[in-house]
C-alpha cells in the first residue's frame, strides 16, 4: 500500500510499521508454539550464578551437553531455561570458575585460522625458524582458552570442565 505523499493522518499506514514488531518476534527461538514448550533465555549472570552454584559441589563435568543439561535443570523452576552449547561454553570460560580441557580431532584440512574455534578470540600464529634464517608458521594458539592447532586443523570434539582450585 501507498501512503500519499504529504498530509499524513493518525491512521496512516505509515504508522502501522512499528506493530510489525510483533510478529517479527514471533520468528525468534523462544519455543515451539504459543502456550507448549515455551522456554526463556537466560541472562549471562544467571548463567554464571548457575555454574557457581554446580561447581560448588562437583569437581568436573566432562562434556558441554552434560554441563547444559546441569545448568538448565540447575535454573528450572516453574519457567523453563534453554542454554546454547557454545554460549554456555562462553560465560564458562568467561567465569574464571573452571577450567577446560579441550579433546579434538585432528582433521587432514589445512588452511590458515583467524579466529579461535573455542572462544572467538584471535589466534597467535605459532612460529619456527626455518634453517635458512627465516620464520615459518608451524600452527596456531589460543591465548585465552589454550585451544592449539597445527597446520592439520585440529577440530574440538569434546570439552572437560573443570572447577579451578
Ligand atoms: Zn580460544
Amino acid at each position: 500500500m501507498r501512503s500519499t505523499d504529504g498530509a499524513t493522518r493518525p491512521d496512516d499506514p505509515a504508522r502501522a510499521v512499528p506493530s510489525r514488531v510483533g510478529p517479527l518476534n514471533l520468528s525468534m527461538p523462544r519455543g515451539l508454539s504459543r502456550g507448549v514448550a515455551e522456554y526463556r533465555i537466560p541472562s549471562d549472570a544467571l548463567v554464571r550464578a548457575s555454574l557457581s552454584r554446580l561447581f560448588s559441589t562437583r569437581h568436573e563435568v566432562s562434556s558441554q551437553r552434560q554441563l547444559k543439561r546441569l545448568v538448565e535443570r540447575d535454573l528450572k523452576s516453574d519457567e523453563v531455561f534453554r542454554v546454547g552449547e557454545p554460549r554456555l561454553r562462553q560465560i564458562a570460560i568467561d567465569s574464571g570458575l573452571v577450567d577446560l580441557e579441550i579433546h579434538c580431532r585432528e582433521t587432514g584440512e589445512r588452511r590458515s585460522l583467524v579466529k579461535c574455534p573455542v572462544c572467538a578470540e584471535r589466534l597467535r600464529r605459532v612460529r619456527n625458524m626455518t634453517v635458512f634464517g627465516g620464520t615459518v608458521t608451524v600452527g596456531y594458539r589460543c591465548a585465552r582458552c589454550g585451544y592449539w592447532t597445527g597446520l592439520r586443523k585440529r577440530v574440538p570434539t569434546r570439552y572437560v570442565f573443570t572447577r579451578r582450585a
